[in-house]
């Protein structure tokens, strides 16, 4: 297993043991400390302690920092030699035909976006990269309306969806995209929700370079902490950590810092809605008041509630997105 990245080294031989006393202060709950993994700022602030209340898959507890230069939220210590707990055999994206009515509402939306982008590269033959892909059903989608495609690859840690992928013509990788090689170059890489999951976002961003055609474009999507819904339910659980599964959570400001940094620019940054955050945060919140029951047999995703909160508070955010920041963002990236 790789070394904690937020270890940060040095700086906390030098100074005073009783360092969390001294900056300690009644209005600034600053006990514990960390570095800000994306601006490296000292110190962050805690911003919340959670546990797993989707899926109890431990009784640990989490702690959450925010970082009040760039509005990163992360947790640390990193829980990244639990891969195995913290990602139960009911992981919705585990189970076949889980996502539900709403995900799939949600997912067919997003083509639109898709499609838009695909318009926007150049040429007569097209290779896309879907990592995390699962079964390469979006890639499936794509190909029907835009014949210019020929190579479509999906690279995921899931073992079921590779048989069905291969099925469907699409080339697999089973691992990370960190450790996938290819000869082959892609002219579109989608990166749908996995960025917040991982250890070292700009290592990942760095490997994703490195298998982009020059005028490639990467679709990042991620949630965003800058929300109306995070500030609301930082108190009581925010869906948005998917505790303890999401590692780094970025603002705007955050995400154009790591991919800036990494060797991209910014070509598109779209707000979008963030209906299951609502979803988790409501089911969560009402759950710990003991007002309905979730458990580990049942977890939050799968309670009847969870859809109908979805579309809802997708609507609600889709109404209110003209003037207002929604908690997850696209963001398409080219290189520099
Ligand atoms: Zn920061």
């Amino acid at each position: 297993m790789r070394p904690n990245k937020r270890d940060h080294p040095g700086l906390k031989d030098i100074l005073p043991k009783n360092i969390s006393k001294i900056i300690h202060h009644p209005f600034m709950n600053i006990t514990r400390h960390s570095y800000c993994p994306v601006c490296h700022q000292w110190p962050a602030e805690i911003w919340s302690e959670a546990r797993d209340f989707e899926y109890f898959s431990s009784e640990n507890e989490y702690v959450y920092f925010n970082c009040p230069g760039c509005g990163t939220i992360f947790t640390d210590p990193l829980p990244a030699d639990q891969l195995n707990v913290i990602y139960p055999s009911n992981y919705y994206s585990y189970v076949p035909g889980s996502k539900g009515w709403v995900f799939m509402i949600k997912e067919w939306l997003d083509l639109r976006l898709f499609r838009k982008i695909l318009k926007k590269i150049k040429g007569d033959s097209i290779n896309i990269l879907d990592a995390g892909g699962g079964t390469g059903w979006i890639m499936d989608v794509l190909k029907k309306t835009d014949k210019r495609i020929k190579l479509t690859q999906v690279v995921d840690i899931d073992e079921k969806a590779g048989d069905v992928a291969i099925e469907k013509g699409h080339a697999y990788f089973e691992g990370r995209i960190e450790d996938f090689e290819s000869e082959n170059r892609f002219d579109l890489i989608l990166m749908l929700n996995l960025i917040e999951h991982v250890a070292d976002p700009e290592e990942l961003l760095r490997k994703v370079l490195t298998l982009l055609t020059p005028d490639g474009i990467v679709l990042l999507k991620t949630p965003q902490t800058r929300s109306l819904d995070a500030r609301l339910f930082r108190n009581s659980y925010w869906g948005g950590l998917h505790c303890p599964r999401h590692w780094t959570i970025f603002s705007e400001e955050s995400i154009r810092i790591v991919v800036e940094r990494v060797g991209f620019k910014v070509d598109k940054l779209r707000y979008t809605q963030g209906g299951p955050f609502w979803a988790f945060s409501l089911i969560i919140l009402l759950a710990r008041k003991n007002w309905l029951n979730t458990s580990k047999a049942r977890p939050v995703i799968f309670h009847p509630l969870f859809p109908i909160l979805s579309a809802f508070f997708a609507a609600f955010d889709f109404l209110r997105s003209p003037f207002s920041r929604t908690s997850q963002i696209f963001i398409s990236i080219k290189s520099k």
